[in-house]
């Protein structure tokens, strides 16, 4: 088989959609205006923005537009969510899950610095949060608890709305109301979004993670939820995010989300079948193996693998050589020895977890490409682990 080019790392970031560019291009060129001035320039952009944010609200079913901020991307949407809501509300503890994205695991250890008070529920051996144990860690305390809504490692999707049903529950006897967010960055696109059957009071999405541009996210807020800014200026949205809208990227990543939601049952028909078709290349071809991600409790593009005997980052390498990306565990630990926190919270042996690659498909994905990655790679990991004495001495 011929050499191509198969980008298998669509948790990291997303082509940006042709159709996406051509609804952007025109707040690059013509209407360029400042969205907060009252000439027709400004008065132009501003009605762009107020359309994308209708129409943002719509697709996740928020009951009103001023409940989206628009955020320069996942990260800042995470952090606004979490520190704001404490920075508002009497008590000084968050909860969280052991699996987060570092945008909320370091943000909530950041805070621990700072005074405040800060658990991580652990998982099971597939990375589902131990709801009994988030019950027992609830105190008077407590302002916000924030579990992702899917895995960016491992794609395992979340329970938010059992953890929705038992914080209202609580909440009912409670001055002080829990705050529920959910960094649901790696769901957007993937699953629609409904922030009232979800019982979210915070949501957090990043354009570029579906084929969106880079640079631009969304945090919803409930109506009602006491949350303070984290940075300080102008009034642009709504005083919880000042500074020159993004309106290019808004309306990017709107048109992304409305596309998304149109075609996501058959993409995510398309995605699941070329994944499952890959878990069982891989396990038909390759010995020693061992499948991080439970195929039916996750996103339908995630594939997190472990290769026993293998260093993944010597892996990864040779795979790029060949034209195929993937990544070791999530783009955003790699440089880092060790471990990754994800796959040591579901229990993986640490010695495998050095040898583990996520492939995230995506919508440019075909048959063709999973066909030449089961060729490949086979032969790169018994390449690989010729190479290691522990494979020898096995
Ligand atoms: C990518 C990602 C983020 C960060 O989003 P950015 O827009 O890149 O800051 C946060 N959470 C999860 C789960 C992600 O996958």
């Amino acid at each position: 088989m011929n050499k191509r080019n198969v980008y298998l790392d669509n948790s990291a970031t997303t082509q940006t959609r042709s159709e996406v560019i051509t609804e952007m291009m025109p707040y690059f060129s013509n209407i360029y205006g400042n969205a907060s001035s009252v000439h027709t320039y400004g008065q132009k952009a501003k009605a762009a923005l107020t359309k994308a944010r209708e129409t943002f609200a719509k697709l996740i079913n928020a009951q009103s537009p001023e409940e989206i901020i628009f955020t320069s991307c996942g990260t800042e949407a995470d952090n606004i969510a979490i520190v704001g809501s404490l920075l508002a509300n009497d008590g000084n503890h968050v909860i969280t899950s052991k699996i987060e994205h570092h945008a909320v695991l370091f943000t909530c250890q950041n805070l621990e610095k700072h005074g405040y008070k800060a658990d991580y529920i652990s998982t099971n051996n597939i990375g589902r949060i131990n709801i009994e144990e988030l019950k027992s860690k609830i105190t008077d305390d407590t302002v916000i608890v924030s579990i992702m809504h899917a895995n960016n490692e491992i794609g395992v999707m979340e329970p938010i709305e059992e953890v929705s049903k038992i914080l209202k529950d609580i909440n009912k006897t409670r001055k002080n109301k829990i705050l529920l967010h959910t960094d649901a960055v790696q769901t957007a696109g993937k699953i629609k979004l409904d922030v009232q059957k979800l019982g979210v009071d915070l949501l957090s999405v990043s354009g570029h993670k579906f084929y969106g541009p880079k640079g631009i996210g969304a945090l919803y807020i409930r109506k009602g939820t006491k949350i303070e800014p984290l940075f300080h200026g102008g009034h642009h949205e709504f005083g919880m995010k000042p500074g020159t809208e993004n309106v290019a990227g808004i309306v990017g990543m709107t048109k992304a989300l409305e596309l998304a939601n149109l075609e996501m049952e058959k993409e995510n028909r398309k995605i699941f079948y070329l994944r499952k078709k890959l878990a069982d290349g891989i396990i038909e071809k390759i010995p020693e193996i061992v499948i991080n991600t439970d195929i039916y409790s996750s996103v339908p593009n995630v594939l997190s693998v472990s290769f026993n005997y293998i260093e993944g980052e010597t892996l990864l390498l040779m795979l790029d050589m060949a034209g195929i990306a993937a990544s070791a565990g999530s783009a955003c630990a790699t440089g880092s020895a060790e471990p990754s926190h994800v796959l040591s919270a579901i229990g993986a042996n640490p010695l495998a977890a050095q040898g583990t690659l996520r492939f995230s498909l995506g919508r440019y994905n075909t048959d063709e490409d999973i066909d030449y990655v089961l060729e490949v790679l086979p032969k790169l990991v018994e390449r690989v682990r010729q190479m290691s004495p522990i494979w020898k001495k096995r």
